[in-house]
This record gives structure tokens, C-alpha cells and sequence, in this order.
């Protein structure tokens, strides 16, 4: 047992992972970027009473190992995290790894798509470039962490457009695309996205440390 709540696994049951994460626009995501690996896929909502994994990496890399190294502690399975941020070349990299707090601790993504366009307002497009940088961090019990990186360039709109995604998504215009983010069904903003190209890297990653920590356990 691992003491958050988790049933003890039975020869015979799919290998479970867990995504680290409670939002649920990436619980969909990430869950179909796995679809047709041989395994259960769980979330942190299936441990209530894990804590929550306080995100004060200085960089994206440091957050999402964290994140996957605390949940993979505390449930004794193999988890996968990611962390994102969006950075624009003419804030010097903001927001970054303050992304989801860009306009305050508490601030929506509303909040932060105003405030982005605020700080934008009056530039030309060549002043809008801007990169979404996304981490996959790999962590199982005795196995080594691994990670992979996916990124997407962009220009940042003027005026949010669509009502899909989440997040930055429609302010966000990927580079030779007339659509943003927010204006793509689910699969097409996955063949593109930041996330979707970690992910792609992250897939061989999960056999690896899947693989590492099943020898583990044998030893
Ligand atoms: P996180 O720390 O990885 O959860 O991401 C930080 C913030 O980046 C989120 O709160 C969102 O505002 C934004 N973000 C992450 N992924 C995406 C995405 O795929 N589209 C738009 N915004 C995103």
C-alpha cells in the first residue's frame, strides 16, 4: 500500500500510470496522446487526499520533475506530468513559468489572456512572436526520471478567437495556420501542439522507465 488510497495491484491488471494533474482540459488531452499504450491511465482525482505539488521550480524542467516524482512517491506508481509555459520573445520570456499566474496568484484564464494583450497593445505582429514550451517529465519507484520537450512558434493575437482548448489558447496563432488554438478541434491542436510533440517524444519514454522500474521491482 502506498497510503493515499490506492488498491494493492494484482498480477494480472493493466500497469497503471498516473497523470499528474487535476485539470481536466489536460487530463483529456494527455489521455488521448497515450491512447494504444498497453496501460490504465489514472489522475491525481483518484487520490484525494494527494497533496498538491507546490510548482516553485525556477524552470519548466524542474516543475514537471517534481511534479512527477511527488506523485509517483505518494500513490507507488508511475506518473507523468507536464509543465507549459508560453513565452513571448518581446517580454523576455514572460510569462513563462509564471504562465498559469501571470496576472495574479488567483487569476483566471481570462485574467491572464487580458493582461497579455495589454502588454502587447500597440506592437506590429513581428513584436508578437512567441514559443509554447511544454515538458514531459517521466517518474516510476526505482527507476530513473526522464523527460522530453515539445515547442510550437507563434504569433500572439490582438484580439482572443474560438471557444475550444483553454488557457492562452485564443490568443495564440500557430505558426502556418490561419486558425488559433482555441479555433481547432481536439486532434488537430494535438498533431500540433507544444504538448502534443513532448508527448510524442514522452511515449518511448513511459516503455523506458516503465521497463526500468518493472526490473526494479524484480531485483
Ligand atoms: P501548467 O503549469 O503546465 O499547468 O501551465 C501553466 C499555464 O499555461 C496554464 O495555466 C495555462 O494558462 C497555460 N497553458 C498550458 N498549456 C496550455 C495549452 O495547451 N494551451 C494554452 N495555454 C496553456
Amino acid at each position: 500500500m502506498t497510503g493515499w488510497g490506492d488498491e494493492p495491484r494484482k498480477g494480472s491488471e493493466r500497469t497503471k500510470i498516473v497523470l499528474a494533474t487535476r485539470n481536466l482540459h489536460k487530463v483529456e488531452e494527455l489521455s488521448r496522446m497515450l491512447a494504444g499504450l498497453d496501460v490504465e491511465i489514472l489522475t491525481c482525482r483518484d487520490f484525494p487526499s494527494l497533496p498538491e505539488v507546490v510548482e516553485d521550480g525556477a524552470t519548466l524542467e524542474e516543475n514537471a520533475i517534481k511534479k512527477a516524482e511527488e506523485v509517483s512517491a505518494g500513490t507507488g506508481l508511475p506518473a507523468v506530468a507536464d509543465d507549459t509555459g508560453l513565452e513571448v520573445e518581446a517580454l523576455g520570456g514572460a510569462p513563462g513559468v509564471f504562465s498559469a499566474r501571470y496576472a495574479g496568484p488567483e487569476a483566471t484564464y481570462d485574467d491572464n489572456n487580458r493582461k497579455l494583450l495589454a502588454e502587447l497593445a500597440g506592437r506590429a505582429p513581428a513584436e508578437r512572436r512567441a514559443v509554447f514550451r511544454c515538458v514531459v517529465a517521466v517518474a516510476a519507484p526505482g527507476a530513473e526520471t526522464l523527460f522530453a520537450e515539445g515547442r510550437t512558434e507563434g504569433t500572439i493575437l490582438e484580439a482572443p478567437r474560438g471557444d475550444a482548448g483553454f488557457g492562452y489558447d485564443p490568443v495564440f496563432l500557430p505558426d502556418g495556420h490561419d486558425r488559433t488554438y482555441a479555433e481547432m478541434a481536439q486532434e488537430e491542436k494535438n498533431a500540433l501542439s507544444h504538448r502534443g510533440k513532448a508527448m510524442q517524444g514522452a511515449r518511448g519514454l513511459i516503455l523506458e522507465v516503465l521497463a526500468g522500474s518493472a526490473r526494479a521491482a524484480g531485483a
